[in-house]
């Protein structure tokens, strides 16, 4: 699953298209919607594949501003605290056995999952969180990438406009 954004009407290659995974996108698009709220108010979807986008007008503007703040190093500064903010997200309870360690749904008992987990052996213990009952926060997974940034700024003022498919 993933996002594909397509220029409306590209002056290179760079603009035509550009693609990410959701675990790119929904950080990139946060970052755009917190930074920039007024160069991204017209596009209303951003984080579905509703075929919402911005004119050429306004990705452009976007293109430029983020380019800018990449230049002076904004954009790096959100990363880091971004990284900050996501290093001290706290464990989750694991949701397959309710933070117990033990997986006691039908799964569970098929494949052994409902007995303690025995260190000794690797086996037992729910399949989630071998055991522990807790798992790291699913957020952990969204990492947000200069590259990326440079990428979709790069595209921006290049694709005429685009609709997020
Ligand atoms: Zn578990």
């Amino acid at each position: 699953m993933g996002m594909d954004v397509y220029g409306n009407a590209p002056r290179s290659e760079a603009g035509a298209y550009f693609r990410n995974s959701v675990w790119g996108w929904h950080p990139l698009a946060d970052f755009l919607l917190d930074t920039y709220p007024d160069l991204t108010a017209t596009c209303e979807y951003w984080h579905s594949n509703d075929g919402d986008g911005l004119d050429d007008v306004r990705a452009r503007a976007l293109g430029e501003a983020i380019a800018a703040d990449l230049a002076s190093g904004k954009v790096a500064e959100y990363q880091k605290r971004y990284e900050v903010e996501q290093a001290a997200l706290p464990d989750k309870e694991c949701h397959l056995c309710q933070g117990t360690g033990v997986r006691t749904d039908e799964v569970g008992v098929k494949y052994g999952y409902n007995k303690p987990r025995d260190e000794a052996t690797g086996t037992g213990g729910c399949n989630g969180c071998q055991g522990i009952g807790r798992v790291e926060a699913w957020e952990k997974n969204y990492p947000f990438d200069l590259e990326n940034v440079t990428a979709f700024a790069q595209f921006l003022r290049e694709c005429g406009g685009f609709a997020i498919c």
